[in-house]
């Protein structure tokens, strides 16, 4: 048995999937899941993330989290969450970091929201020495108390639908059977209320994403940061509406095909910012203007961290601190295409390094 005829037997008895539901269980079926079945991060995995590049992707992350409590008049009790951890990395730095915040640590109840045992274990090794609660789900987070929250390409690993426009309404693009393999296809033309706003912006031909999941978990977050105080800086490749393609598969450091080996690549669409930012707004949060990683590192003293770091290292070394910056903040490399989103409170100050 295999992912694949486990989904060519279900589309078999129930017809044609959604790229939603194949996302799912590519990404968190309980036996062949990919993050069910392994830790893809890292040079020996599939891909590489903005804390795994370097410690100061998660330092920075912390001191503006650190900033914003202390702005907020140090609340003497607070969540401080991650969704998605990954090996635990960025939250290591930050916690490091903060170290030297005083009453900071004092303070935080570490809350880390993580579906993958695989990667629940390696956030354990990563984080020993410190109290962590371990939760399946964003509405799980205490609301009883201000929440701080970073989520670094979590929303990307939501499953999303594809719509293509067609005449007056639209098809959704389906998985489907061809001679006993996957293969895309497209569904009944049909009117689709959730894209009303579309008609406005898009054309005859065009493809556009929803994710369900995202505004859900989105509001989880802004309902506690509005009621109790707090923020969520919310990282990850997009933009602010949606428009085209962004479903992709990674394996090795390369593109792969998306249907070829269901389980064993990762699959992520872009984040479409403005679904999160309606979401925070309707549970009475304000959200920062989305900014681009390049720009938000760079207000928040990158490039004076890394001149630190680099200052204590030798050989080639020395050169690590600002590769690395280069690499995150760049326009050709991951600077622009990644975006930061805030969420705060109304009334109160947005993070450092955002605008309201
Ligand atoms: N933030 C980390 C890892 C990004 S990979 C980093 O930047 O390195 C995506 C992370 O989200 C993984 O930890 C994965 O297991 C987790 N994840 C994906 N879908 C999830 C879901 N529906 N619920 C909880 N965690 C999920």
């Amino acid at each position: 048995m295999s992912l694949d005829s486990v989904l060519a037997t279900r589309i078999r008895q129930s017809g044609p999937m959604s790229v939603a539901d194949f996302m799912a269980d590519c990404l968190l079926h309980p036996r062949w899941g990919y993050y069910v079945t392994r830790d893809p991060l890292g040079a020996a995995g599939d891909f590489t993330t903005a804390p795994e590049i370097s410690q100061m992707f998660g330092e920075l992350i912390g001191l503006c989290l650190a900033q914003t409590w202390m702005d907020q008049g140090r609340p003497a009790s607070f969540t401080l969450a991650e969704l998605g951890p990954g090996r635990g990395t960025l939250m290591a730095d930050l916690l490091r970091a903060t170290s030297i915040v005083p009453g900071f640590l004092d303070a935080a109840g570490i809350a880390l929201v993580e579906a993958s045992p695989v990667l629940r274990a390696a956030q354990k090794r990563a984080l020993a020495g410190h109290d962590v609660r371990w939760l399946d789900r964003a509405d799980a987070l205490p609301d009883d108390r201000p929440l701080f929250v970073v989520a670094n390409e979590f929303f990307d690993a939501l499953p999303i639908r594809q719509f293509l426009r067609d005449g007056g309404g639209w098809r959704e693009r389906l998985i489907g059977l061809r001679d006993g393999a996957l293969c895309f296809g497209l569904g009944a033309r049909a009117a689709q209320p959730a894209l009303g706003h579309r008609l406005d912006d898009t054309q005859e031909g065009d493809l556009v994403e929803i994710c369900a999941a995202a505004g859900p978990v989105a509001d989880a977050l802004a309902r506690r940061i509005a009621a109790r105080g707090g923020a969520a800086l919310i990282v990850d490749y997009g933009d602010w509406r949606s428009l085209g393609d962004t479903l992709q598969a990674m394996r090795g450091h390369r593109h792969a095909d998306i249907l070829a080996d269901p389980g064993a690549a990762d699959l992520t669409a872009h984040v479409d910012f403005e679904t999160l930012a309606t979401a925070a707004r309707a549970a009475g949060a304000a959200h920062s203007r989305l900014t681009t990683q390049g720009v938000f590192l760079e207000r928040l003293g990158i490039a004076a961290r890394a001149q630190a770091l680099a200052a204590r290292l030798s050989g080639p070394a020395r050169d690590e601190p600002a590769s690395a910056h280069r690499r995150l903040t760049h326009g050709d490399e991951m600077g622009n295409l990644f975006k930061v989103l805030g969420v705060f409170p109304p009334h109160a100050a947005p993070p450092p390094g955002l605008d309201a």
